[in-house]
């Protein structure tokens, strides 16, 4: 995400290190390089050309703070001028009815039928009972890749009538008035461009189920093409928002740095990959911080807290204050671990995204974990009794050799000498646990 557009901007603070002060003439050539790293990334010329005026305009002006290095304040600058246009604040669903609807529509291929997906996984998360409505009657395949979905992630799927969207619409409304589900998804019907029956059919859907969120689905990959359909399904059906797909491939963000400034209506989703749970809830902040590479660690600490069982890392987190940690335990940390997703995104959200070869990394974490797993519940709790010929068996059935068991042995008993020392207060640390 966002790569090149990063790479770009570090390069131009970095320029900045070192100089005494901000003077016109460096401001003149920073803001130069910011404008065309903007316009490299996509974003739309007219906001290129406000954000470029409001950033020489508060970097000129009294607004900086004299207390930072001209890097430091060239940087906040550019910050909050990337929040201000992306919508200032994180916008939240606007749920009212019962049941309420939410009319999810957009471009064929833009990723709607696999968002239905992920919202209604999201909102259940929430304590909202959901109910997916199959209205895409016409992309052939929609339908029954909206009840696999459905049935991947247990949230039942409303098919109807397959060939008359608003027969279903109308199904799915009486049938939740008396149901115990409060949250309709409705997965409209996209065309591959923009065309008069599909914006007739989708005004009618509206008029018939009058929605509490419209919100259009957006590839960020299209590009400004997107910003442009984006502005026409607003002018037909004023949408209450937008979700942005696809942004793990998008490495320029032309699209999230567009859409607000250019419609007025907020990101309110943005989809980071195919599987089910790559969704977030957007915060304008958060993503200025992911694109001045100072990583989003909120979303990090938001996304472990929802997924991981906290008892059992706090049972762990006793343990190694204790000096009492085993192999069994790691393994049930490594478990968890895996509930946050792939390390590569993990990796992202850190500050610098530290260049860490994810790849060898994710071997190496397999190859303990198979090791592990190889072992006896009497070798996790006590590894000393792993004399030669058990190590060559766990190397053999975890499909490892003896030396990466004897190294995972070694760096364990590390690992707990330090925590030893630690418990007797041998070591001092330079802040307290
Ligand atoms: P629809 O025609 O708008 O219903 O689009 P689909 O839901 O069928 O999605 C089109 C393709 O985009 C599928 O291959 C999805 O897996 C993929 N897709 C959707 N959202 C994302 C995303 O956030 N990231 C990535 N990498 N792929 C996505």
């Amino acid at each position: 995400m966002f790569e090149n557009l990063q790479e770009r901007l570090s390069k131009i603070f970095r320029s900045l290190t070192g100089q005494g002060r901000l003077t016109e003439k460096n401001i003149n050539e920073a803001v130069r390089q910011v404008k065309l790293s903007l316009l490299e990334a996509d974003v739309n010329f007219k906001v290129v050309k406000e954000f470029i005026d409001s950033v020489k305009a508060k970097a000129l002006g009294e607004e900086v703070l004299k207390s930072f290095t001209p890097d430091q304040q060239f940087v906040k600058i550019v910050r909050d001028e990337l929040i201000n246009i992306m919508g200032k604040s994180a916008a939240t669903l606007n749920l009212r009815h019962h049941p309420s609807v939410i009319m999810l529509v957009g471009l064929q291929g833009s990723g709607k039928t696999t968002t239905a997906a992920k919202l209604a996984n999201y909102l259940r998360k929430s304590g909202r009972t959901v109910l997916l409505v199959a209205a895409d009657t016409y992309r052939p395949a929609a339908i029954d890749q909206l009840e696999k979905l459905g049935k991947s992630i247990q949230i039942p799927v409303l098919t109807g009538d397959r060939k008359n969207p608003l027969i279903i619409v109308q199904q799915a409304l009486e049938y939740s008035k008396n149901s115990q589900y409060n949250t309709l998804i409705f997965d409209t019907a996209g065309r591959l461009h923009i065309d008069e029956e599909m914006m007739e059919e989708l005004q009618q859907i509206k008029q018939l189920s009058n929605p509490d969120e419209i919100l259009m689905v957006v590839d960020a990959m299209i590009g400004q093409d997107a910003v442009n359909s984006a502005l026409e399904f607003d002018k037909r059906l004023n949408v209450t928002g937008f979700i942005v797909t696809k942004m793990d491939g998008d490495a320029r963000g032309g699209v999230i740095l567009s859409i607000t400034h250019i419609t007025g209506k907020p990101v309110k989703f943005i989809g980071v990959g195919e599987k089910i749970d790559a969704f977030e809830q957007f915060h304008p902040d958060r993503v200025a911080a992911r694109i001045l590479g100072m990583g989003d660690v909120l979303s990090l600490i938001e996304k472990a807290e929802k997924e991981l069982d906290k008892e059992k890392m706090e049972k762990v987190g006793k343990k190694i204050l204790q000096a009492e940690f085993t192999l069994e335990d790691f393994q049930e940390q490594l478990k968890e671990m895996k509930k946050l997703g792939p390390l590569s995104s993990l990796i992202e959200m850190l500050p610098g995204a530290p260049k860490i070869d994810v790849e060898t990394s994710e071997q190496q974490l397999k190859k303990v974990e198979a090791i592990i797993n190889s072992m006896t519940i009497e070798e996790r709790r006590n590894p000393r009794v792993l004399n030669a010929s058990r190590r060559q068996r766990i190397a053999k059935g975890s499909g490892t050799s003896v030396q990466d068991v004897n190294k995972l042995l070694k760096s364990y008993e590390e690992m707990k000498e330090l925590m030893k020392r630690l418990k007797h207060g041998k070591l001092k640390l330079p802040f307290k646990i």
